[in-house]
């Protein structure tokens, strides 16, 4: 039997690794974590995370062939292949600072396989790394083998937050890295095997592992790039009375652009879009591209400019202060289905709020308290949409949870404050129905209410 050992039991490890065992239930998938409280949430009715989809995908297999332990350095000794999925933030001082990726856990990973090893193994990259990564490691591992034959291997994951089970149960494309030896093709097509229980054979890709690493990063760049040109659009859309929405239709339709990921918004959240195209920048500058390196950054600065445009679009049309009023925040994870706020929009909007001393409340249906504790300090949080804007003089809907779309806004209405803001940073409501019932409406990228 086959055995793989995944480490690190986040929002990537866990799901990957469950859609593995489901798919292959001849191998044997450990995924093992220095967290003891995650680990044992992978092991309880309470997933750490939640993702739709995931429950039923891990109750079918754990305890059969998918487990979840602290033991990390039994079941990567005993692995044949070890997926490393450990978080890679940016670095916040140092050489890179506030741009390179932070590769600590990465390294401490790779020297604790290159201490308990006893077998050949092929260590599979599945966080998101800069490129020449994999050289990096194979020094760390090779310098002490004792004789072990490692390979690694780049593998990058393409998951969405919110859509994970169904992006890898139907993976667009698996990308495999791997050099470009007799060795490195043996172990490109062992991991090619796993896949391929599930992944059309079209769809699994094999490159060197440079390509393999750089793609991840170029992939992402891309996806916020287009958030950030659709963001750009909008602005300019109220501006001069053009709508975002028909214009996003009208370029869409044209087969070259595409339809999707063209709706405008409050800004691009997440833990890997910023972090990622930081990483790009920096990898940009220290390879003497800094043309390359400010064309990117871009992105980002369009991104923040989006976000803190919405907080004076509120302070603005509120009669130029938030000094007292509540305002609700409707929705906090930095998309739907997710309860993940890591990097959200909403961050630094309410932010942006509070520091015009509004009184922020806020409800969304996956995030905790202790989320809105540890990212704003505060602990102002509703379980209910209705709780959340009651005596509200705005309301701000900041994630695109489907149910926001269906609340009784008539309701809302006669609870709130006269007059009554809505600012829509996800084009979410229906904005004329809304303004029939009384309110005035800020839709971002729309034409603005009279
Ligand atoms: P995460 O923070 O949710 O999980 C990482 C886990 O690794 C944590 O539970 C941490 O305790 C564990 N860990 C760290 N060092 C360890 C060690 N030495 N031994 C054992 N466990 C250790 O991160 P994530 O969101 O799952 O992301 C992981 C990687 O995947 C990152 O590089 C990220 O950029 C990339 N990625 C993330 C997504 C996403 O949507 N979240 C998508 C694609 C790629």
């Amino acid at each position: 039997m086959v055995k793989i050992c995944c480490i690190g039991a986040g929002y990537v490890g866990g799901p990957t690794m469950a859609v593995i065992a489901v798919k292959c239930p001849a191998i044997e998938v450990v995924v093992v974590d220095i967290s003891k409280p995650r680990i044992d949430a992978w092991n309880s009715d309470k997933l750490p995370i939640y993702e739709p989809g995931l429950d039923e995908v891990v109750k079918a297999c754990r305890g059969k062939n998918l487990f979840f332990s602290t033991d990390v350095e039994k079941h990567v000794a005993e692995a044949d292949i070890i997926f490393v999925s450990v978080n890679t933030p940016t670095k916040t001082r140092g050489l890179g600072a506030g741009k390179a990726a932070d590769l600590t856990y990465w390294e401490s990973a790779a020297r604790m396989i290159a201490d308990v090893s006893k077998s050949d193994k092929i260590v599979v990259e599945k966080s998101t790394v800069p490129v020449k990564t994999a050289e990096a490691i194979e020094k760390i591992l090779t310098h002490n083998s004792k004789g072990i034959n490692y390979q690694i291997l780049s593998n990058p994951e393409f998951l969405a937050e919110g859509t994970a089970i169904e992006d890898l149960f139907k993976p667009d494309r698996v990308l495999i890295g791997g050099r470009e030896t007799p060795e490195g093709r043996k172990a490109v097509q062992a991991l090619k095997e796993v896949y391929a229980h599930w992944v059309p054979e079209e769809n699994i890709i094999t490159t060197n592992l440079w390509s393999a690493e750089l793609s991840k990063l170029a992939a992402n760049a891309f996806l916020a790039q287009r958030i950030s040109s659709v963001n750009a659009m909008s602005a300019l859309c109220e501006a001069t009375g053009a709508n975002v929405s028909e214009v996003s239709y009208a370029i869409g339709k044209d087969s070259r652009i595409g339809p999707k990921f063209l709706n405008a918004s409050v800004g691009f959240g997440g833990s890997c879009f910023q972090k990622d195209i930081l990483n790009l920048v920096y990898i940009c500058e220290c390879n003497g591209l800094p043309e390359v390196a400010n064309y990117w950054k871009q992105v980002i600065k369009i991104n923040d400019y989006q976000k803190s445009r919405f907080v004076n679009r509120v302070v603005s049309s509120m009669f130029n202060t938030v000094s007292g009023k509540k305002v609700a925040i409707l929705g906090f994870a930095f998309k739907k289905d997710t309860g993940d706020t890591r990097e959200t929009p909403a961050i630094d909007v309410c932010k942006g709020l509070l520091g015009d001393k509004a009184h922020v409340s806020i409800y969304d249906p996956e995030v905790t308290e202790d989320q809105i504790q540890r990212d704003l300090a505060m602990n102002k949080f509703d379980w209910d949409a209705y709780e959340a804007t009651k005596g509200a003089h705005a309301v701000c809907i900041l994630t695109e949870w489907n149910q926001f779309k269906e609340l009784d806004y008539q309701k809302i209405f006669d609870n709130m404050q006269k007059p009554a803001f809505i600012f829509d940073g996800r084009n979410v409501v229906d904005a004329e129905k809304l303004r029939g019932i009384g309110f005035i409406v800020y839709s971002i990228g729309k034409p603005l209410d009279a």
